[in-house]
């Protein structure tokens, strides 16, 4: 998925210190996506702007899509990123620059490693199932690899962990002793993970992570604080098991890895470590080189948006 904001504003992050052990309720703020859809988006957001490399979170649905388009958008490019999509509800076809073409299901992993330079496209198949529930996803990059081919992949069994009442899918990295097969290019974790009503349970976790959870269904409550769906909790570092209560059947997203040491800048789709970068990539990407071509979508790709007035800089903790 693209961020469509007309005006993004440019985001610095990384340089992250560990935190200890914190509750810190994210708000979601409303973004319109497209003709038909608004996301939730929970990173970034004033507060907080990294999860280990996870840089990047919205949830949209469960949306009606019955009579409407659904998912639309348009080809456009991404640098230094990985893209996650993750659906509990519906499909999302995929098309790429390298020639991807790719219907993601619900629990399946479409994995898209930009490296230097990618385009892709997102759309409801036509037709499309009634619902549409799902989270988008981002991974920074580190130095050493954002640099990198591009590279698209589909994974549609990943492993699972269970425990009495709970079933967790390993989307990215490692939740106790289970590794997704999903490349990884830092110390990290994606779980998507269901519980059953009345379930109280100590998830183990690596204390060297820092972490977050979003409620995608049902009501939660972690480390007593209770949660509802698209509500995201960050949780900080240092805890070996986290302490889960579901009250109903609920269904959340773990997202967690090593605080991302390396301060970055994010604009639009691009993640660089200046401003003189992702000014290269818009222009590349406004003359057509570079990023390669989508072919198949039914529409005309995206143009980016205006710089903003301010200089992109890369710093760290700063706000
Ligand atoms: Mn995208």
């Amino acid at each position: 998925m693209s961020n469509l904001d007309a005006k993004p504003a440019p985001t610095t992050c990384g340089g992250e210190r560990s935190t200890g052990p914190v509750r810190d309720l994210l708000a979601a703020r409303r973004v319109p996506l497209g003709e038909s859809t608004v996301v939730r988006r929970l990173l970034p957001s004033l507060g907080r702007r990294m999860v280990g490399a996870w840089c990047f979170v919205d949830h949209y649905g469960p949306d009606d899509i019955a009579d409407e388009p659904g998912m639309q958008v348009p080809p456009h490019p991404h640098m230094g990123l990985q893209t996650v999509s993750w659906l509990h509800e519906g499909e999302v076809l995929h098309r790429d620059s390298l020639g991807s073409l790719q219907t993601v299901r619900p629990r399946e992993l479409g994995l898209m490693t930009s490296g230097r330079a990618i385009s892709h496209s997102e759309e409801s198949p036509r037709p499309h199932a009634r619902y549409l529930h799902g989270a988008q996803l981002w991974v920074a990059l580190p130095d050493a690899h954002r640099h990198r081919a591009p590279a698209f992949e589909h994974h549609p069994d990943l492993p699972t962990v269970t425990a009495p009442g709970l079933t967790a899918t390993v989307i990215l990295g490692t939740l106790d002793g289970t590794t997704s097969p999903g490349t990884t290019h830092t110390p990290l974790v994606g779980a998507d993970l269901t519980l059953t009503a009345g379930t109280t349970l100590d998830l183990p976790l690596d204390p060297d992570f820092e972490h977050a959870v979003l409620t995608m269904s049902g009501a939660l409550t972690v480390d007593s604080v209770p949660l509802t769906p698209g509500s995201m909790l960050y949780l900080g570092t240092d805890r070996p098991h986290l302490p889960l209560y579901a009250p109903t059947d609920a269904t959340f997203l773990l997202l967690g890895g090593e605080p991302f040491p390396e301060k970055l800048v994010m604009w639009w789709n691009f993640i660089g470590r200046s401003g003189e970068e992702i000014l290269q990539a818009r222009t590349d990407w406004e003359t057509g080189t570079r990023f390669g071509e989508v072919h198949g979508y039914d529409g005309a790709r995206l143009h980016a948006p205006a710089l903003p007035d301010i200089p992109l800089k890369a710093r760290g903790r700063e706000r």
